[in-house]
């Protein structure tokens, strides 16, 4: 592990709560908060506490605890945001328009008012 890496990544202070975040979800390996620049109403990142540049990097473990709450999250979230479609979003890569390189999954609610995003 590069822990240089880790003392500049933004998500690994959020995790750490060296920076501060509007809090969703946290266990012992999992963390969910507010994205700064919500797409749609409740845009909300769920991320490993350690630090993983891309998907293709991160233990079986880690995958198995993301995937397993990542649904229950997204449940919550789309209750709070009172509608029932989401979009699952997470890129790997700059081309495929990843800009924080920590691992994270975007749960974007989609309401009935907006267009199609995408
Ligand atoms: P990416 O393009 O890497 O998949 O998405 C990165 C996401 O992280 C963007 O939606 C961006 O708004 C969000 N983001 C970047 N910096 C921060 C931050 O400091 N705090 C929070 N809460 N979200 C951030
Ligand atoms: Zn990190």
């Amino acid at each position: 592990m590069d822990i240089h890496q880790e003392d500049n990544c933004i998500f690994c202070k959020i995790a750490r709560k060296e920076a501060p975040s509007v809090p969703v979800y946290e266990d012992d390996h999992v963390v969910a908060f507010m994205d700064i620049a919500p797409v749609t109403r409740g845009h909300t990142l769920v991320i490993p506490k350690k630090h993983y540049a891309t998907l293709d990097t991160m233990s079986a473990e880690d995958m198995a605890r993301i995937g397993s709450v990542l649904p229950r999250i997204a449940k919550a979230v789309i209750l709070g945001c009172d509608t029932k479609d989401f979009n699952i979003m997470q890129n790997n890569g700059k081309r495929a328009g990843q800009v924080v390189f920590h691992v994270h999954y975007h749960i974007i609610p989609r309401y009935p008012t907006e267009g199609a995003l995408f």
